[in-house]
Order: structure tokens, then C-alpha cells, then sequence
């Protein structure tokens, strides 16, 4: 099954995703501000992935209230007045606010489902120094054998849920990111064929954070160190550098359809032809699978949302081919 035809799969069902408790099976520091954090546990023999591949797939993290244990999953089960099985977050959001913990998303750095004992890696950006919110609190202070209640696709539910990469049939593809997009971007260039062309483009805190990412398909990587830049700076230019103005197809309709579409209400950018498709907006133009050209941006909201900005308004790239996804927003927790 196509991820878009697993995704529309997935959409259907309550039982799509939900929770797994597993448990921290090794803890690797990589450098001060990166922890990759390994979670196993038998549970995991039930996660969900594309073939094998888990591209930029996200998961959601509880993370435990301040001195409480975490819920157990059979807590998020339950069925509404009509009796239609709750979903895993209808179920979450039913239990004391107290005791339920806080929601974060991370990435599938990498997952090992086919050995004995499964597991999945995530890597958390720590950010000493910084704002400190409860997940990376929690991330940093994590030791092996801990317990930790992973929200993720469900195989029985034959669905991969959580994969916003979709570039139809692009032959050319743009991976932009800050450092929380960096397990993406690894992901996504580990799982990409051969034939495809992929520029990646990564702004990290410092050369720590820089490594080798193996691809099949035609990739160039390039790091940008912020070394003292503003966040996002350093990114913009060089995607603005790749893709200048004058590089996209003349489209009045992409200039100006929708770029007001995401309120204050939102903290989040989220804008992305897969969201769009499964949400229920109307369908914009052509979709990706006619597009040679194909965008994934990630990273702080306010840098997304400029690229946006970019690549949709002055270049008139369409947004069909074009992921825009704010990771975090400086200044905010995320919700
Ligand atoms: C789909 C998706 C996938 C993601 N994948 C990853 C991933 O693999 N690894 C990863 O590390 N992050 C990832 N993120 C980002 C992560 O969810 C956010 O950084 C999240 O805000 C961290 O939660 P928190 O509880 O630590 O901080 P919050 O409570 O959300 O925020 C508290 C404060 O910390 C600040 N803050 C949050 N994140 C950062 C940061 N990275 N640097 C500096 N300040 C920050 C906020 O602006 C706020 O002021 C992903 C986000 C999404 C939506």
C-alpha cells in the first residue's frame, strides 16, 4: 500500500496510532546538545512503518507530570456516549489534567522492529542554557531503564501514520532544517531511492552536531553552523540562494491563495499537501505526483514561515509541492 493510500487508511480508524510503553534501553550523548535516546520494549513488535522505511515520521511523546508515574496505556481506551472507540488522544485528554502528562512530537530517528528485542531511536535536542520545557527536562535527565509511553502508527491498523514526506513523482527534492529537523532529514535521505536528486540544507548550533548522512539517492548536504547568527539565518539565505525569486514558475493563484490561512490561533505553522489532502481543505492545483520538484521545510516556526513566505509568494512555487512544517516556536511551548 502507497503511504497516501495507508495515511487515508489511517485516517479512518480510531485504532490508527496509539500508545506503546516501552522502556529506555540505552542512552548516547552526541555532543552537549543532541542525546539519542533508544526506546525497546516488546510492544513495539506492533509499530507501524512504510516497508521498513520511516522517512520524517513523528511521533508523539508522553512526557510524565512532575513527580507522577506515567499513565498506562489501557487508560486511553475507552468508547464516547455513542460508542465509537475513543481515539488515543480523545482518551488522553479524558484523563486529570494532573496526572496526564504533556504531549510532545519528536522523529523516528531510526527504528529496528525486525530483531528480537525492537527499538526505536529519537534523538532530543537539549538545550542547555535555553528555555527549558518539560520534554527536553525530561530527556535530559532520563536513565536506561526508565519507562516511556510512545504515541505511534499501529501495523494493525495497516497504516504508517505520521510520514509528511510525500514528493509524488519529483525527481528534484529540497530538505531544509534546523537542528530538530535534523533526524528528518537523516531519515528521509536514508529512505530515498536511487535516481532522485536531494539537497539538503541544516542549521546547527555548532560543528557537534555535523555527521555523516548516507543516502542512494544524489544528495548534497549542507551544514550551516550558527556560530553566533540569529536562528534561521544562516538557512534562509542559503535557501534563498538555491531557489532565488526568479527560479519558480510565474503563479498569481500560488502567490497569494491561502497564506493567511494559519491564525494566531495556531502556534504552529503547519502547511503541508498531505495535512491539506487528510484535513479536509479543498484540493489547490496540481498535487506533487505531476510536480518535478518537491519542498520539505522544518525547523522554528518564525524561520519556516519566512521560507514560506519565500518560496510561495516571491518564487510561485505551488504549494502542492511544498511541506512547510514549524517544528517549535521560539518563545512558546508547544501544545
Ligand atoms: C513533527 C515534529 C517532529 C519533531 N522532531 C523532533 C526531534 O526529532 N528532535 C527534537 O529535538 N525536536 C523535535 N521536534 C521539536 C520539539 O517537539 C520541540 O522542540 C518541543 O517544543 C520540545 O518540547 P519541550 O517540552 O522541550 O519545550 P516546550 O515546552 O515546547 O517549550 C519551552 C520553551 O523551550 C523553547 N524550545 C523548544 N524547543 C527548543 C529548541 N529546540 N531549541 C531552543 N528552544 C526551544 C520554546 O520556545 C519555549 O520557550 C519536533 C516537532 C515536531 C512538530
Amino acid at each position: 500500500m502507497s503511504v497516501q493510500a495507508t495515511l487515508d487508511a489511517g485516517r479512518q480508524s480510531a485504532q490508527a496510532a496509539g500508545p506503546f510503553a516501552l522502556n529506555v534501553t540505552a542512552i548516547r550523548d552526541l555532543g552537549p546538545r543532541l542525546r539519542r535516546v533508544t526506546l525497546g520494549g516488546a510492544g513495539l513488535h506492533g509499530f507501524a512503518t512504510d516497508d521498513g522505511a520511516t522517512w520524517d515520521m513523528r511521533v508523539k511523546l508522553v512526557i510524565p507530570s512532575p513527580g507522577r508515574p506515567l499513565p498506562q496505556p489501557e487508560a486511553f481506551e475507552g468508547h464516547d456516549g455513542a460508542g465509537a472507540a475513543l481515539t488515543w488522544r480523545q482518551g488522553w485528554l479524558r484523563l486529570p489534567e494532573a496526572g496526564r502528562g504533556e504531549l510532545r512530537s519528536y522523529t523516528v530517528r531510526e527504528a529496528r522492529l525486525g530483531q528480537a528485542s525492537p527499538e526505536i531511536d529519537v534523538d532530543f535536542v537539549l538545550h542547555p542554557g535555553g528555555p527549558q520545557g518539560p520534554a527536553a527536562r525530561w530527556a535530559g535527565k532520563l536513565r536506561t531503564g526508565d519507562p516511556a509511553l510512545v504515541v505511534g502508527p499501529r501495523a494493525a491498523a495497516g497504516n504508517c501514520q505520521g510520514i509528511e514526506f510525500a514528493p509524488g513523482g519529483a525527481r528534484h527534492v529540497l530538505l531544509a532544517g534546523d537542528e530538530t529537523a535534523l533526524p528528518a532529514i537523516a531519515g528521509i535521505l536514508r529512505d530515498l531511492p536511487a535516481g532522485i536528486r536531494a539537497e539538503a540544507f541544516i542549521e546547527v548550533p555548532d560543528a557537534a552536531m555535523v555527521e555523516e548522512l548516507p543516502s542512494r539517492a544524489t544528495a548534497t548536504v549542507t551544514w550551516l553552523q550558527r556560530s553566533g547568527h540569529g536562528h534561521g539565518e544562516l538557512l534562509t539565505g542559503a535557501v534563498r540562494r538555491a531557489i532565488p525569486a526568479t527560479a519558480g514558475l510565474p503563479d498569481p493563484d500560488a502567490r497569494d491563495s491561502g497564506l493567511e490561512e494559519v491564525g494566531p490561533e495556531r502556534t504552529l505553522l503547519w502547511d503541508t499537501p498531505q495535512y491539506r489532502r487528510l484535513f479536509g481543505a479543498p484540493a489547490d492545483g496540481p498535487d506533487a505526483d505531476g510536480a518535478p520538484f518537491y519542498a520539505w521545510i522544518a525547523g522554528e516556526s518564525s524561520m519556516v514561515t519566512g521560507l514560506r513566505r519565500h518560496l510561495v509568494r516571491e518564487c510561485g512555487i505551488h504549494r502542492g509541492s511544498v511541506a512547510f512544517m514549524g517544528y517549535w516556536k521560539q518563545g512558546t511551548p508547544q501544545r
